[in-house]
């Protein structure tokens, strides 16, 4: 389950290489980091460092630890990427070309439900104006039980008093 695309100018790989040439010291965009680019931008998804090398692995790429550990801060420092920190893990996901929105995290199942409303950004911006706060981004997540676990639980109480 993913929300609707967001209509952008430039490919991924054209983006990241943008990028990498307007760096102070212009870096070279290796084949390695082309297809970590490709991969993560193919389809839309919260993973962690360890879920992408074991994809890397997976799908048979020349891409070390390191290289995907560096790509990884790369794109988040290119605004490509966005960090998501829930407890100790650190997830990622796809900003360039994908909507805000926000999460509800399972702590049970790992899973993490996107959402938007409406009524979230001009609540955002009442408060941040109530703090003479200059609003660049935010991200929310909101911690729980999803509905699977929860009803998983709850199931699991009954049998018990029976
Ligand atoms: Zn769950
Ligand atoms: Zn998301």
């Amino acid at each position: 389950m993913s929300l609707p695309a967001v209509a952008v100018s430039q490919s991924p790989e054209d983006k990241f290489r943008e990028y990498l040439t307007s760096r102070p010291r212009p870096q070279r965009y290796t084949e390695q980091q082309r297809e970590l680019v490709r991969y993560i931008f193919g389809e839309h998804n919260h993973f962690d460092a360890d879920q992408l090398i074991d994809a890397v692995k997976r799908e048979g790429f020349q891409a070390s630890r390191a290289t995907v550990y560096r790509t990884l801060n790369k794109l988040v420092d290119a605004g490509m990427l966005r960090r998501l920190e829930v407890g100790t893990r650190t997830f990622y996901e796809h900003d360039y070309g994908y909507p805000q929105h926000e999460h509800l995290y399972c702590s049970q199942c790992n899973q993490m439900i996107e959402f938007q409303h409406a009524a979230l950004n001009p609540l955002i911006e009442d408060i941040c104006r109530q703090h003479g706060f200059r609003n660049s981004g935010y991200s929310l997540i909101v911690r729980g039980l999803c509905a699977e676990c929860n009803r998983a639980r709850v199931t699991k109480r009954r049998l018990d008093l029976v």
